[in-house]
């Protein structure tokens, strides 16, 4: 048997769930779960490596690992894997990744009530069983239920980054396939710009439904139409994602875009104001006493309530119908707002691609500077850069600069550094290297499920050190995949505020990190955000939309962002 990288990342992952519940040491556990993670993103398969002989050149894959990988690539097997499948089975490391589930509660459930899968664990919790435990409460049992849930939900699920894109696909062959169309667009909690999406809802305007709803489910995406009715179909695409498309009558449209965007707190809303004006508000169209009032576009919808369109992004509940009211809806920051991109690598770290290809393909996007933040030197990242390697990047990034110069354009490359913080809570790299960059980001990437005070000391440790520009990605989560670390937040922004240091969202959309509602309170404090693409590739680079998606789904406007503003504002020399 084949093993594709992923399956073997899993069986990393697997042993260090494993080694985790068992209390094993952690530096132990952590060196697996970071093997995981950089063999889940190695651009070749590990087979390549094997025959050449060069899996011990991988970053994060020591002489242990290594032999881990040869063995089980060589003989399909895993011995340490099996022996601490005796241990700890395979159901048990199920309920480890149940949200709200710990290693050590995970454990308990198993040794003291035999719980060794995810059936059992329900069935306990719903028949009060695990409230028997000591120390472990009903409220535990209602965490475990919506854990489940949570849990059960998540297959359903995939990445803003995966169905965007997706989604304007489909959009754009519809109206080529369909000339009886006069609109279409994506709805949802898509066009909210939610990070993870459950299925695509398309919404078209047309007199002509039945050839609209026709040509749709012609399209070469479409892997089989599961419901038609007289203005719906819902069909599955090739890729195993669903899409849903409603046609609206022209004269409607405006009112069923509105109604299949909203939240169901902001469709509540309009309900009420509809209401309020005596007018019945439907999917179908406004209606005053069974006459259809005109709504061709949204606008057009939100005027007939008394408000001023709210942006797609806003619609969720929070507020916006009151400031929409009272005149104070944010100006929201827009892609084309962005002047650099501030959280980048290159292949002197992780990355791939030179310091002088990333510069040109930032002047591509239109960037008036650029900063390179390859990751530090610090054990577990074996290529970052120390003092030394930092001051070679320095001289190619001046070369590239003068020979910008030289063609005369007006864009700046500066360095950074993504710095690790570290778990004992200093930097990866000393103050006097701090101050020779142009811009620190200090990240979280290990030990990221070190207890609250630890972790949260450490971020704080950061936010204090005058280097420290930036925090990137704060919380650390992957979606769908992990969560974040248990930070104390209030602690962590309260001191963001105080210290003046940035906030990253960071657009690479497994993290979309700091998330809205992170992004919505710390503008409510004064704390500076920057939006960045966390770029390891040049083809990366547009991830940055998904950070500005998430910054407006938090209200942010562009002085809120620092990279909207030139260089020159942001560190005044
Ligand atoms: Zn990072
Ligand atoms: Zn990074």
């Amino acid at each position: 048997m084949q093993f594709s990288n992923q399956q073997v990342a899993q069986v990393f992952r697997d042993i260090a769930d494993s080694m985790e519940v068992l209390g094993e040491n952690r530096f132990k556990f952590q060196a697996y779960a970071r093997a995981a993670e950089t063999i889940d993103e190695l651009p070749t398969s590990l087979y390549d490596y094997l025959a050449a002989g060069t899996l011990d050149d991988i970053a994060g894959v020591g002489p242990a690992i290594s032999a881990k990988i040869t063995e089980l690539l060589t003989t399909g097997e895993l011995d340490f894997r099996e022996r601490l499948r005796v241990q700890v089975p395979d159901g048990v490391l199920q309920i480890v990744r149940v949200p709200g589930v710990g290693p050590k509660t995970a454990l308990r459930l198993y040794r003291e009530l035999g719980i060794a899968d995810i059936a059992a664990l329900e069935d306990a919790a719903r028949n009060g069983r695990i409230r028997g435990l000591k120390g472990l409460g009903a409220k535990l049992e209602s965490r475990v239920l919506q854990g489940l849930a949570a849990h059960a939900e998540a297959p359903n699920r995939f990445l803003l980054g995966e169905m965007l894109p997706l989604a304007r696909e489909l959009v754009s062959a519809f109206a080529a396939a369909a000339p009886a169309l006069s609109e279409a667009a994506y709805a949802g909690s898509l066009r909210r710009a939610a990070p993870t999406i459950g299925n695509i809802n398309l919404v078209a305007a047309s007199a002509e439904p039945q050839q609209v709803l026709n040509a749709f489910a012609a399209l070469p995406h479409i892997a089989s139409v599961q419901a038609m009715a007289e203005r719906q179909v819902e069909a599955r695409l090739h890729n195993g994602k669903h899409c849903t498309l409603h046609v609206a009558a022209p004269e409607a449209w405006g009112t069923s875009l509105a109604w299949l965007t909203a939240s169901p707190a902001h469709r509540a809303s309009l309900l009420e104001l509809a209401a309020e004006r005596g007018l019945a508000l439907q999917n179908t169209g406004l209606y005053r006493d069974d006459t259809l009032l005109p709504t061709p576009s949204e606008d057009a919808l939100y005027t007939a309530l008394g408000l001023p369109m709210i942006p797609p992004e806003l619609r969720e509940g929070w507020g916006e119908i009151a400031a929409a009211q009272a005149g104070t809806l944010p100006q929201l920051v827009e892609l084309r707002d962005i002047r650099a991109d501030m959280h980048t690598h290159t292949a002197w770290s992780d990355g791939r691609g030179s310091v002088a290809e990333l510069a040109e393909a930032a002047l591509a996007r239109g960037y008036e500077y650029y900063v390179i933040t390859d990751h530090s030197f610090y054990m577990g990242m074996v290529n970052g850069l120390d003092a030394a390697r930092l001051k070679q990047q320095r001289a190619e990034i001046d070369a590239v600069n003068a020979d910008m110069a030289r063609r005369g354009i007006n864009f700046k490359l500066l360095q950074g550094s993504e710095v690790d913080m570290l778990p004992d809570g200093s930097l990866a790299l000393a103050d006097d290297v701090l101050a020779t960059l142009d811009w620190v980001v200090a990240s979280l990437h290990v030990s990221l499920r070190q207890e609250r005070t630890a972790v949260t000391q450490r971020v704080l440790n950061a936010l204090h050190n005058p280097h420290v520009d930036c925090i990137g990605h704060l919380t650390g989560r992957r979606l769908l995949r992990r969560q974040g670390a248990d930070l104390d937040l209030d602690a962590v922004f309260a001191a963001a505020a105080e210290t003046g240091t940035v906030l990253e969202v960071d657009g690479g959309y497994d993290r979309l990190d700091i998330d809205a509602e992170l992004v919505h309170r710390a503008i409510g404090m004064g704390i500076r955000l920057a939006i960045d693409s966390d770029a390891h590739r040049t083809v990366d680079l547009p991830n940055i939309e998904y950070g500005v998606l998430t910054a407006r789904r938090g209200w942010a406007s562009k002085r809120d962002v620092v990279n909207c503003w030139p260089w020159d504002e942001i560190k005044p020399r």
